[in-house]
């Protein structure tokens, strides 16, 4: 299968924060790969804009150790690296004073789409927004992105949305939740939208309940301190896992696109009921051997922020009252594995009896590794010996099913910045998603804090603290083995 690439229009990407860690670990070598992939047009160029006082040439070395560094698929030879470190301009920027926005002005063309990316903390967003603004260098069409961490409560995420509705409209910004730049997050609606299948038993009636798992490896390392201001349901719940919940449980849009579908995840967001913490647990992982503990890590013996968190949340409106959705994410688990897994009822009366056995249908969504999609399906056992049921996947792992076309599939960060530069908003969060979102884990955060809530310890490499498993035993349900 021949991988179809459509070419962009020229373009000026300017990257603030173009020497930090997320430009070199993900955004440059995204934008090297979609270079090799040939989708970027002769008139495109990637201006790095930060602190560091580097010329041209230092920016493009310093560019390409990064790129043989981090991107590992995809390259496309010596000669190549060259010609792409080619389009590449490199500004040093004071952020907060007035070095090199002159510079920058006399560089961004006007005459073709030009994008900036905030890849800083938060709290220069407003800098450089009022920046852009009083040197002219943006107008009604530039497109500006931004990343996660969208505020850390409701109030802040207010006062961020606020700071750049003062310089553009919610039309031209752009707010990255890279999970939805994921391939099987968009065969989630593939599959729930382009088949007759799915959709008519995709609901209360049908659906048993549906789990969503970010499970990580790596603990919180030398980002302790960092973390531990936030936690998980901050730093995971409030955006990731929400934002693939709303994809799951939301109405079919009538058009996919972006107010169509923003629209419908709004309204999941906003028919969250609020989190009974009953069904609610959170951990942190403790000390193994040499491998240090979450609150060492933290550098707070003390500390009661979350590094794992399990809850059951329940969904308001006809299609979904009473189908619990269970989700868990936390760190230095058994393996690193995304998950959403949509659970059917049994099947309501067995021809076969009690001893053939029952299995629900499940539909897994692989986020990672091995993207993919398994239906689980219930067949008879092979062989004589009378009627008994086992349940088989139905797999489509984009590997085996796309052959070389699965290896051009373009990681995350690579769809949404060439979505930018199309000027398609449909993956990226609206300011009223993130706003709703944080609304509903305000209260669940200050609800714990109230009752100085401790979490539970939990082993390193485990699938977090036992109240979780017994949280799902309580509803007679088991939680998704995390495979490693
Ligand atoms: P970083 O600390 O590695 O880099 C910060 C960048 O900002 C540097 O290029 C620095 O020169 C520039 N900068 C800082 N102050 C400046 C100033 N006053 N004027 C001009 N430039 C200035 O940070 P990072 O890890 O690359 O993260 C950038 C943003 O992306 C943050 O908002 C972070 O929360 C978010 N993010 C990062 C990751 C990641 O994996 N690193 C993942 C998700 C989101």
């Amino acid at each position: 299968m021949v991988s179809r690439v459509i070419p962009v229009d020229d373009f000026d990407l300017v990257i603030f924060g173009g020497t930090g860690d997320l430009a070199r670990r993900k955004i440059l070598p995204g934008l090297y790969r979609r270079f090799c992939a040939g989708q970027m047009p002769d008139g495109a160029r990637i201006i790095g804009a930060a602190r560091t006082d580097y010329d041209t040439d230092g920016y493009r070395q310093f560019i390409r150790e990064a790129i043989e560094e981090f991107s590992e698929k995809n390259d496309c030879g010596p000669e190549r690296i060259d010609a792409f470190l080619h389009r590449l301009d490199y500004v040093a920027i004071d952020a907060k004073g007035t070095g090199g926005w002159p510079v920058l002005a006399q560089k961004v063309r006007r005459n073709v789409i030009n994008a900036f990316y905030f890849s800083v903390g938060p709290s220069l967003f407003g800098d450089i927004a009022e920046r852009l603004h009083a040197y002219d260098i943006t107008d009604d069409d530039s497109r500006i992105v931004v990343e996660k961490p969208f505020g850390r409560d409701l109030a802040s995420a207010r006062q961020l949305n606020a700071v750049l509705a003062a310089h553009f409209d919610e039309s031209q910004i752009y707010r990255i939740d890279h999970y939805l730049g994921k391939e099987t997050v968009q065969n989630l609606m593939a599959v729930r939208f382009g088949n007759i299948l799915f959709e008519p038993l995709w609901n209360a009636q049908f659906v048993d309940h549906i789990q969503i798992t970010v499970a990580e490896t790596v603990g919180v390392g030398g980002r302790g301190e960092y973390y531990d201001k936030s936690g998980a349901m901050r730093d995971m719940v409030q955006n990731h896992l929400m934002q693939l919940l709303c994809l799951i449980a939301m109405e079919p849009p009538s058009r996919f696109d972006p107010d169509a579908v923003r629209d419908e995840k709004l309204k999941v967001i906003r028919a969250l009921e609020p989190v009974d913490l009953h069904h609610l647990v959170r951990g942190q992982y403790e000390a193994d051997g040499d491998s240090p503990s979450y609150r060492e890590e933290a550098g707070d013996p003390r500390s009661r922020t979350e590094s794992f968190i399990a809850m059951r949340c329940h969904i308001s409106n006809w299609r979904w009252a009473g189908t619990p959705f269970y989700l868990r994410t936390g760190k230095r688990m058994r393996a690193r594995t995304s998950e959403i897994a949509v659970v059917f009822k049994d099947a309501p009366h067995s021809i076969f009896g009690a001893d053939a056995g029952r299995h629900a249908n499940v539909l897994s969504i692989r986020l990672q590794p091995n993207e993919g999609i398994t239906l689980k399906v219930t067949i008879k056992e092979p062989g004589p010996g009378g009627m008994r049921l086992i349940d088989v996947p139905l797999d489509m792992s984009f590997a085996d099913a796309l052959g070389d076309e699965a290896e051009d599939i373009p990681d995350a960060y690579e769809r949404l910045i060439m979505d930018v530069i199309r000027g398609n908003q449909t993956l990226f969060m609206r300011g009223d998603e993130v706003e709703a979102a944080w609304a509903w884990t305000d209260p669940v955060i200050e609800s714990w804090e109230r009752r100085h809530d401790v979490p539970k310890p939990y082993e390193q490499g485990s699938t977090g603290p036992e109240d979780a498993a017994v949280m799902m035993h309580r509803d007679g349900r088991r939680w998704r083995e995390i495979k490693v």
